[in-house]
């Protein structure tokens, strides 16, 4: 297990002080299971609304968060409104200003963002997770309990109170020390932002309306190491690099740049993501197919020559992607609320399907969600019409951006056209541009998005 690894500065190792543990049967505004870069989010926006709120997470911060760590240019509006930016801008980080990327047949393109552009311009960060979600989950206590709150970490949430389709709290344990014990607490909201397995997700989906939570076709697994001494890698500000690989597309392989370790060395994160139906076919074990890149490929096996992977650092878990389901049940991409709970981040199931960014999603899924909610209103329930406008306005925002990527993600299956691709857009100065300026401005992404635009560059 990665716990504390050494090249984490001593400010986010201090155990988070979160307050003393309510009696079992309290009644809250608003429950926040999970305290993951949704949950900490929702948890903030809720009490900076004025509500009471309880945030409950699993385990104790600082925790280390399975990721690629890259946090994208989408959640920059939302960590300054929160008051996190300053923390992350003192703390080691890479702020990301290029991108490498190289298609099967080995050819590579490096866009960059001009450097006076990265600080107006929504240009994101890569830092260790176990780093963002600290200080997001510390600001997210701070403002909690400045609104009469409590949070409590290390509780384990196991199952929601449910009647008749309405979802009124939560049951759930702490496994040991003075506060050791089973509780109930209650609220007329739950938010759900337990990740990929989040319990209230289960219950909005499977329990309560029998819809499926999982599909194979729409999750991925992903597997993460770091790594210090990677060649061409000599500070945290290089580029990050997606490589569409042979044996790894429609997945990709990444290696991102971090910070620095406490003698100076570049901390790189290094992993890869493929869709779980694929990987079922293949029968690949990922960790296995990231050593034999690393050990065969010609240009990769070079660059970690004198590499060396932090020890404890491999570590897997899944992605549930907000690709458009064919024949969804209810809500696109999945059920995400019900009468009582709203889902955000993972357990809504918001996940690029091409990138593998969540972050910004969770980040954004929890502000909407609160938007939703008045204390005095719902007092006795928060309504299902209220929690359909919910799932309607997520898709609404974020449908487009998400179908968009998961027709890349099937374009990205085709080597050749991944080869072509790439191959264009070294060659034509306008291609290039369009996908620098698309690190940065929306502008940018949204032409990139129109098939047309597209399609002129990479054939006229
Ligand atoms: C290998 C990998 C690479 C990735 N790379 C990127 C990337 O580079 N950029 C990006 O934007 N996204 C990336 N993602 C996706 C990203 O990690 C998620 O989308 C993001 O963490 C979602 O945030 P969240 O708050 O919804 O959930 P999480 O971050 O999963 O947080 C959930 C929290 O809930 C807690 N919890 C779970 N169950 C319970 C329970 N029963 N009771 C109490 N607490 C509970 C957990 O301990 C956790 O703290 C990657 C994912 C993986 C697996």
């Amino acid at each position: 297990m990665v716990s504390i690894p050494d090249y984490m500065a001593a400010e986010w190792e201090a155990p988070i002080e979160s307050g003393p543990v309510p009696e079992s049967g309290t009644n809250f505004d608003v429950i926040v299971v999970g305290g993951g870069p949704g949950g900490s989010a929702a948890a903030s926006y809720a009490a900076m609304a004025g509500n009471r709120v309880l945030l409950l997470e699993k385990r104790q911060f600082p925790r280390d968060k399975v990721c690629g760590d890259a946090v994208g240019g989408k959640s920059l509006r939302i960590v300054t409104e929160l008051g996190v930016k300053p923390l992350i801008e003192k703390t080691p980080h890479n702020r990301v200003t290029g991108i490498t990327f190289s298609s099967p047949g080995g050819q590579q393109i490096t866009c960059s963002l001009p450097l006076e552009e990265i600080q107006n311009k929504e240009a994101g960060y890569a830092l260790p997770r176990l780093q963002f979600d600290y200080m997001m989950f510390q600001k997210a206590t701070e403002h909690v309990i400045s609104a009469g709150g409590s949070v409590i970490q290390n509780f384990h949430v196991k199952e929601v109170i449910e009647e008749e389709k309405q979802i009124k709290g939560i049951k759930g344990n702490i496994r040991k020390g003075k506060n050791k014990g089973e509780f109930i607490f209650l609220a007329p909201l739950t938010i759900g932002a337990g990740g990929f397995n989040c319990p209230v997700a289960t219950a909005v989906t499977k329990q309560c309306h029998n819809e499926p939570m999982r599909d194979d076709k729409h999750y991925c697994e992903a597997y993460r190491e770091y790594w210090v001494d990677v060649e061409g890698i000599n500070t945290s500000q290089e580029p990050i690099e997606i490589h569409f690989i042979d044996g790894v597309v429609p997945g990709y392989w990444w290696i991102f740049p971090v910070g620095e370790n406490s003698e100076g060395k570049v901390v790189v994160n290094v992993g890869i993501g493929m869709v779980t139906s694929e990987l079922k076919k293949r029968n690949v074990k990922l960790k296995s197919l990231q050593k034999n890149i690393i050990k065969t490929n010609p240009i990769f096996s070079k660059k970690f020559k004198s590499a060396s992977m932090i020890k404890g650092s491999g570590k897997a878990a899944q992605l549930p992607f907000g690709s458009p389901r064919k024949n969804p049940p209810s809500f696109q991409p999945r059920r995400s609320a019900m009468a009582g709970a709203m889902c955000v981040g993972d357990a809504s199931a918001l996940v690029d399907p091409f990138s593998g960014e969540g972050v910004g999603n969770a980040l954004l899924s929890a502000k909407i969600a609160l938007k939703y909610f008045d204390k005095e209103k719902h007092k006795d329930g928060f309504p299902v019409d209220l929690s359909e406008e919910y799932m309607k306005e997520i898709w609404n925002t974020l449908g487009s951006e998400l179908s968009n990527s998961y027709k890349l993600q099937k374009m990205v299956k085709k080597k050749w056209l991944m080869n072509w691709v790439i191959g264009k857009a070294n060659k034509k100065k306008e291609l290039k541009d369009l996908l620098e300026q698309s690190l940065s401005s929306k502008e940018a992404q949204e032409e990139l998005k129109s098939t047309w635009k597209l399609l002129r560059l990479l054939l006229f």
